[in-house]
């Protein structure tokens, strides 16, 4: 693994972060303890030697990393033609990860630490089935047993990562309340820890959650910003502007840290799902028009209504498709260090066509939303720099799990 600039490297305490006021645990009183169980691991073994050595050695032969920097120089041509917006596209490519996404660098992480707590089963919940099939891998690696919650309709318009997890000895749990995805699965899984709670590690999904959750998930997702800050400065400088789709904010996080406090003059974008439109109540644009409120054990914001009932999301992506966001990009929004945009269903699909046809890789629909905002990012950093601006993109995961959406959009379209 390439060396991340010692500089950035993490110590004990630093990561149990807070959050402004956002953030905390609103939770039942049975899970105190086993979430008090759990900080105390985060500040002691996720920075010991044994554990550490581990997850590198992991990180770098089973997952593939580093991920490599690609520099996108066509598609860049694509937005901005003339030149004077864009100078560098550069792309830090989690697809080429193990799995296929950023999430293998979180469920590894958390199940080589539940090995280390003693426990002897892992639960999850997930939406589109990524984290599920990370964590069943990971867990499968491992070799401790799986079970993931996912909600009901997400089970059918993922069956190819349901499959993958079943074939990995995980086992897959339909969850039939509620709007039967995303947020109903991680009640689920609450549920189920509350009750398994001394044999049972339940291993979060994205940087949401009830501490310590979005400050361990972030923790070993800056692994992303770590190899890109440090690929750039090796290479082409450090960017002006970081981008990254935000769903519950783990990729976001994790390639925003290493620029977040070193480099207060480059700019963090994250681009959450706008769905049919932000005048629609079909959306999943949380920071942009939800409110302060409480999800899944933690103040952040959500989608709700007046009487604050949690709304349900739209995505046609489902790992964006939640009515909640990590508490800490809440915090980023009001400080102002992030500023937070969106994209519509649509602009993420013709996303994924151009990325495709300009460079040859086939993006996940959650990417897409980031890449989609290129153009509003870029106009708006060549504005405030007076010169064209080097933007970094976190390619999040490539797209062959969503062959299905795609190839109904495009019989719909017509399209060649
Ligand atoms: C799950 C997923 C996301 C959204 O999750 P975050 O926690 O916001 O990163 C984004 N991209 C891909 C490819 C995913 O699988």
């Amino acid at each position: 693994m390439a060396p991340a600039d010692p500089g950035a490297a993490s110590e004990g305490e630093a990561v149990l972060r807070t959050y402004g006021p956002y953030g905390g645990r609103f939770v039942a009183e049975t899970l105190v303890p086993a979430l008090d169980e759990l900080e105390r691991a985060v500040a002691t073994v996720l920075p010991s030697e044994a554990y550490r050595r581990e997850l590198d050695r992991l990180l770098r032969d089973y997952v593939g990393r580093p991920t490599p920097l690609t520099d996108a120089a066509r598609l860049a041509r694509a937005i901005d033609p003339e030149g004077s917006q864009i100078e560098r596209l550069l792309l830090k490519r989690e697809d080429l990860a193990h799995t296929g996404a950023h999430k293998i660098n979180n469920a590894l992480g958390q199940v080589l630490l539940a090995r280390a707590m003693g426990k002897a089963r892992i639960i999850a919940e997930t939406g589109a089935g990524q984290h599920g099939v990370a964590t069943a891998t990971a867990a499968a690696l491992l070799g401790l047993p799986c079970d993931v919650y996912q909600g009901a309709i997400d089970v059918e318009r993922q069956a190819p990562n349901v499959a993958r997890m079943r074939l990995l000895g995980a086992r897959v749990i339909p969850v039939e309340s509620g709007s039967r995805t995303l947020k109903d699965a991680m009640n689920e899984a609450l549920r189920d820890w509350v009750t398994n709670v001394a044999t049972t590690y339940y291993c979060v999904g994205s940087a949401a959650g009830p501490r310590p959750y979005p400050a361990l998930v972030a923790e070993l997702q800056r692994v992303i910003g770590d190899e890109a800050r440090a690929q750039c400065v090796a290479g082409p400088g450090l960017p002006d502007a970081v981008v990254a789709c935000v769903g519950g904010g783990s990729n976001a996080i994790g390639i925003f840290r290493a620029f977040l406090e070193r480099d207060p003059g480059v700019a963090l974008f994250g681009v959450e799902a706008a769905g049919l439109g932000l005048d629609t109540d079909r959306h999943a644009a949380t920071l942009t028009l939800g409110r302060r409120g409480v999800l899944h054990g933690a103040l952040s914001y959500v989608l709700c209504d007046d009487a604050g009932q949690i709304q349900e999301a739209h995505s046609v992506s489902a790992g964006l498709d939640y009515p909640g966001v990590g508490p800490e990009h809440a915090h980023l929004k009001d400080t102002g260090r992030a500023a937070y945009l969106t994209a519509t269903d649509a602009e993420a699909l013709a996303a994924v066509r151009l990325v495709a046809r300009t460079e040859g890789l086939l993006i996940a629909l959650e990417t897409a939303h980031a890449f989609a905002a290129i153009p509003a990012i870029a106009a708006r950093e060549a504005g405030r720099l007076g010169r064209p601006a080097r933007l970094l993109v976190c390619l999040s995961g490539r797209g062959d799990k969503d062959l299905a959406t795609l190839m109904a959009h495009l019989d719909a379209e017509g399209a060649s």
